[in-house]
């Protein structure tokens, strides 16, 4: 089974690059991050608090998740609903959660074993959901350029209002006790600040190539 864990920030690139190493190889992708926004949708819609720890569990629990092209909860669509700003500002609170880590992980490993492996991206996905994995890439970029990136998908904020959710954000996910964001011992780190999309999928395919 071979799984390509694909770990980094907001705005370093990693959808762009999972999304087009998937294409390049022939495997499935999987965006472990809209799992977590789709929970903390789920608790939003209900009127659930996001830092009411025991509830946010059992909701997630029984949750019906569908994250593929498009991303359901509880068979409705939600995959404008999952990137708005009410969910991103929550979500670093459910996914500090351990049991809906623990929830969200199994469900990750069921995903892999059913695909035969795919490309996985997320924060956790090289050190704590697939330590085995063969090729484990963490990207980078500068702050200000992640900012950049991610302003220009969300058109309704403006650049200072992205750059400190995402500083909020980064601080949240890389201080959480339980499977902060961090460079696994294995991965290879790549900076895409000033790097086409086109020159990292090459370096990660060859990644692959030497590792797998
Ligand atoms: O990748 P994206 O920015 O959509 O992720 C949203 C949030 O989900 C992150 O800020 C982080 O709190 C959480 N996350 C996580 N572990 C993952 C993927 C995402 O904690 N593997």
């Amino acid at each position: 089974m071979l799984v390509i864990a694909i770990d980094g920030p907001a705005g370093s690139g990693k959808s762009t690059v999972a999304r087009e190493v998937a294409a390049r190889l022939g495997l499935d992708y999987l965006d472990t991050g809209a799992m977590y926004r789709a929970v903390t949708f789920a608790a939003i819609r209900r009127g659930i608090d996001p830092e009411d720890a025991e509830l946010v569990a059992e909701l997630c629990r029984n949750l019906t998740l569908e994250v593929a092209e498009t991303v359901s909860v509880d068979g409705v669509d939600a995959t404008i609903e999952i990137r708005s700003p009410e969910v991103t500002r929550a979500v670093s609170t459910v996914a500090a959660n351990p049991a809906v880590r623990r929830e969200l992980v199994e469900r990750q490993r069921e995903w892999a074993a059913a695909h035969g492996g795919g490309v996985v991206e997320g924060r956790d996905i090289g050190s704590v959901v697939f330590p085995d994995a063969p090729v484990k890439v963490y990207l980078t970029a500068d702050d200000a350029e992640r900012a950049l990136r991610r302003s220009r998908e969300m058109l309704e904020l403006h650049y200072d209002q992205v750059a400190a959710d995402i500083a909020r954000r980064d601080h949240a996910d890389s201080n959480r006790p339980v499977a902060p964001l961090g460079v696994a011992e294995d991965a290879v780190a790549l900076d895409t600040t000033d790097r086409p999309v086109e020159a990292v999928v090459d370096e990660v395919l060859r990644l692959v190539a030497d590792r797998s």
